[in-house]
């Protein structure tokens, strides 16, 4: 069975086949970097970098590109509350971000382009839309012309009226049409700005995603995804511009993560109800995030609250148990002959009904239940002793480790947290070790023995070596 994918396009699940045989290229809306990320922009992110992990393992070539929105007026108020530049702002919250991301264990996008890095190419595109009669010049602003586009509003399935009703329309009375919308605004005192052929200004939202997908990975994209709030307009927008400007279609498959609860309530920031990404990692190992953001398939609402979080961090236990006693037999995989236990037809079992559930519009929540049966069945064979060949158990850990790194939950460089917090010790440690050192190197054992034991109550372990002294958590 091939891959399939709900398309929100078509609004039905679809055969997944990319433009080029065994290449996908993916275009995700990233964020506004005018704060922190929250966790319903995570689920967004960490949906995208599963799409990717799970296209990788089917052996696919994957683009992934992830933009930031460096530009726009929720960074320019922000920038001006705190009194500093939209680019120290910008930069700020970028990098937090990258962080912020890297904790999660979200892997870089091959391509993350900044909004204000590619205003050339903005122009240049507006500029094919004015040509092609697709938009409209007032005042140094530019407009696009949405009665140019005859399929307008196939995304958010809207009809011209619901647009005019249902949609937050600015009242513009410049504009020919409320539905029409600015490309490029032009400069208000004070604001940053830069020069186009319409006097000075800056891009409009829409326009940047349109620019940079098209620049990094062609006029058509394979995968497009962003949240659901990005649907309309902002979306249906993107394709409005892009394919008025190009002829054929932008994006193959559009895919959109539904919303994150929070106690039941909408997570957002406009609603004031919301959790940083950072804050949640901070009270949760990556693992344990991970495995309740996925926990819902990505078109299912979810919600953050305590006993969720508690469940998945029960399920993350089991799993590492489990791993844990299954590491011994690793090394002995196709030692000895296929048995015709249970338990190798349970592996065999997890690892297609696995694919089959990622293959079905990666519903993540399913191929986690395969892999927690199997848990469920390797922990039986342990407490009961029963006779297994260590080679089954080898290949259950083999499929184990490879499902789970697929979704994230299990790093076996660093199966846990301790990584992380290692990571922030290190410098202080280092510190002490040099103390400590220059200790010995005085002959004060006193010192040294009083540093190395204080450490070991903190529950650091140190270890002289020839090559220096190393130092690790224990616990
Ligand atoms: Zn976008």
């Amino acid at each position: 069975m091939g891959m399939k994918i709900y398309n929100s396009l078509s609004r039905r699940l679809e055969d997944f086949e990319p433009l080029t045989p065994e290449q996908v290229t993916i275009y995700s809306c990233g964020p506004t970097v005018y704060d922190y990320i929250h966790i319903g922009n995570a689920r967004t992110a960490l949906v995208t970098d599963i799409i990717r992990r799970y296209l990788v393992y089917k052996g696919y070539n994957v683009k992934l590109v992830q933009n930031l929105t460096d530009i726009d007026d929720k960074i320019i108020k922000r920038a001006g509350e705190l009194d500093i530049s939209t680019e120290q702002l910008a930069h700020q919250n970028g990098e937090a971000f990258f962080e912020d991301s890297q904790r999660l264990g979200i892997q870089p996008a091959d391509v993350h382009p900044k909004a204000t890095e590619h205003i050339r190419e903005m122009i240049d595109l507006i500029q094919i839309l004015i040509d092609k009669g697709a938009a409209y010049v007032i005042d140094g602003s530019v407009y696009y012309r949405v009665n140019a586009f005859a399929s307008y509003g196939k995304l958010s399935n809207r009809k011209p009226e619901d647009l005019l009703a249902g949609a937050r329309v600015e009242i513009d009375e410049r504009k020919e049409d409320p539905r029409d919308f600015d490309m490029w605004k032009a400069a208000k005192p004070g604001e940053p700005s830069w020069d186009s052929p319409w006097g000075k200004g800056r891009p409009g939202w829409h326009i940047e995603c349109s620019a940079m997908a098209m620049k990094h990975l062609g006029e058509t994209i394979d995968i497009h995804a962003g949240g659901e709030d990005l649907r309309f307009p902002h979306h249906e927008n993107e394709i409005a511009q892009s394919e008025l400007a190009t002829g054929v279609p932008f994006a193959r498959y559009w895919m959109h993560v539904a919303f994150l609860k929070i106690d039941g309530q909408r997570m957002g920031k406009s609603e004031k109800n919301f959790i940083l990404l950072r804050d949640a990692l901070d009270h949760y190992p990556t693992e344990v995030i991970r495995h309740f953001l996925i926990s819902a398939h990505y078109r299912h609402p979810l919600d953050y609250n305590q006993e969720s979080l508690t469940k998945s961090e029960g399920a993350l236990r089991r799993l590492s148990n489990c791993l844990d006693a299954l590491k011994q037999y690793d090394t002995e995989v196709g030692l000895n002959e296929r048995t015709d236990s249970p338990l190798q037809h349970a592996v065999e079992k997890m690892k297609t009904q696995f694919t089959q559930a990622m293959d079905t519009d990666f519903n993540t929540a399913q191929a986690l239940g395969t892999i927690f049966t199997l848990v469920g069945e390797v922990n039986k064979v342990l407490s009961s002793r029963h006779e297994v060949e260590n080679s089954v158990f080898a290949e259950a850990y083999q499929a184990l480790s490879e499902t789970c790194q697929v979704l994230g939950i299990y790093n076996t460089e660093a199966q846990n947290s301790n990584g992380n917090i290692e990571a922030k010790l290190e410098p202080l440690v280092e510190l002490l070790l040099e103390f400590r050192q220059d200790a010995r190197n005085r002959k004060d054992w006193e010192t040294s023995d009083k540093i190395r034991d204080r450490l070991i109550e903190l529950n650091i372990e140190i270890k002289d070596t020839r090559e220096g002294t190393t130092w690790k958590i224990v616990s």
